[in-house]
């Protein structure tokens, strides 16, 4: 974290030709469990980690907002009257899409003046750990502070997913967002996708001994787009067959009826997801009642759920779990959106190195491309550093 502010503090000065005015940063998120509930309006658990996006940030006297990044040399520049999800472009759409959609919740940016922004960050960019809610929400946070627009922090979720759904063009949902702003440290965000209720959880990982070992398959199967596009099909088509206004409204006991309604795909479908939601739940009330060393089974299930009912998984990842399972993790499963990225294992300290060595030697022998390895730990939401 020191280093981050010292080089995100030189970024600036060597870009922009003077000092900050003040620092700000975001964590970027793992999702522990709940997978493909958000767009169900049901539950997720995710926690923010100790990887952070720094912005170093000084008031310009004109209107115009630049930034930069240790990740793309180039500054890119615009004036804050001509913000458009339409002008923009490329990396600069995340943060400079924040800024445009904090003008969609009130702010008048033709009367505000603009800034400098530089941005250093040591998450990694595309491995499934949220790089871009962490770059909105640091973004978010520093220009409310300096623009004195005084959001909550539930608002600025709900800004930076704004900018990710119409500056950037993906169609997310809030999790990232919240648990980038929300977390605590050794504490997990539970969200009710539906009515954006968040508790922040204890979990307890630190005084039970445990890490949670992230397992970069770095692959990315070539049907992801259309798989969760036909994922989310069938969860509409399941819930309007049962006629509740989504899979959330269902519990494990209308299963029965669900099965003998629909087709044979379309349960197993639904089974995942109103699985994975009693599952979240049960997460949470297992922690509570028995701490974190209990949660393993649930992880598992959740990846047997993925890898049977929803078919979302994929060798890399079926084998990243066994592996990690069969040299002492307590738990494992995939994470994201599935056909590639990253699974997740919960893992006593004193066994990452050996399920680490058991991981590797496991995709050597299958033949699959060197995963990358990293323990993450549940670590402080966005806030001001200096
Ligand atoms: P993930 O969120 O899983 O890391 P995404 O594709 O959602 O992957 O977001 C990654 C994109 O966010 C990058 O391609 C880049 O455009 C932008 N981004 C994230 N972090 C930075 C950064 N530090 N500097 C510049 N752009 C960034
Ligand atoms: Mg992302």
């Amino acid at each position: 974290m020191t280093d981050l502010r010292s080089t995100v503090t030189t970024g600036f000065a060597a870009r922009f030709g003077r000092e900050p005015h003040g620092l700000w940063s975001a964590p970027g998120r793992v999702n522990l469990i709940g997978e493909h509930t958000d767009y169900n309006d049901g539950y997720v658990f995710p926690f923010a980690i100790n990887r952070r996006t720094l912005i170093a940030l000084a008031p310009r006297e004109d209107s115009v907002l630049r930034v930069a990044s240790s990740h793309a040399p180039e500054a890119v520049e615009i004036r804050l009257d001509e913000l458009t999800p339409d002008a923009l472009y490329g990396w600069s759409a995340y943060p400079l899409g924040v800024a445009w959609a904090l003008g969609e919740f009130g702010a008048p940016l033709a009367e505000l003046s603009g800034a400098d922004i530089y941005i250093d960050s040591d998450v990694p960019i595309g491995a499934g750990l949220s790089s871009s809610a962490a770059i909105e929400c640091a973004v978010a946070l520093a220009l409310n502070d300096v623009w004195q627009l005084n959001h909550a922090r539930r608002t600025l979720a709900r800004v930076g997913q704004l900018a990710e759904n119409r500056a950037v063009g993906a169609p997310t949902g809030i999790m990232d967002q919240s648990a980038s702003l929300l977390g605590e440290a050794d504490s997990g965000v539970f969200l009710d996708c539906r009515t954006l209720d968040a508790e922040v959880i204890p979990l307890g990982f630190d005084a039970a001994g445990l890490e949670l070992l992230i397992i970069d398959t770095r692959v990315s199967h070539s049907h992801a787009t259309g798989g969760y596009a036909s994922r989310r099909a069938s969860c509409e088509a399941g819930a309007a067959a049962m006629g509740v206004p989504a899979l959330r409204d269902l519990h494990p006991s209308d299963l029965p009826r669900a099965e003998q309604i629909l087709d044979e795909e379309t349960f197993r479908r639904v089974r995942h997801v109103v699985t994975e939601n009693q599952r979240v739940l049960d997460t949470v009330r297992t922690l509570r009642e028995q701490g974190p060393r209990a949660i393993g089974a649930l992880l598992d299930a959740s990846h047997a759920s993925m890898r049977d009912d929803f078919e979302i998984s994929c060798a890399e990842l079926d084998l990243a779990v066994e592996a990690s399972r069969a040299a002492g993790a307590l738990g494992a499963r995939m994470t994201g959106g599935g056909f590639g990225g990253a699974a997740i294992a919960l893992v006593p300290h004193e066994l990452v190195t050996a399920v680490s060595a058991s991981v590797l030697a496991a995709f050597a022998d299958a033949g699959h491309r060197t995963p990358t390895l990293f323990t993450v730990r549940a670590a402080a939401g966005a806030t001001r550093e200096l």
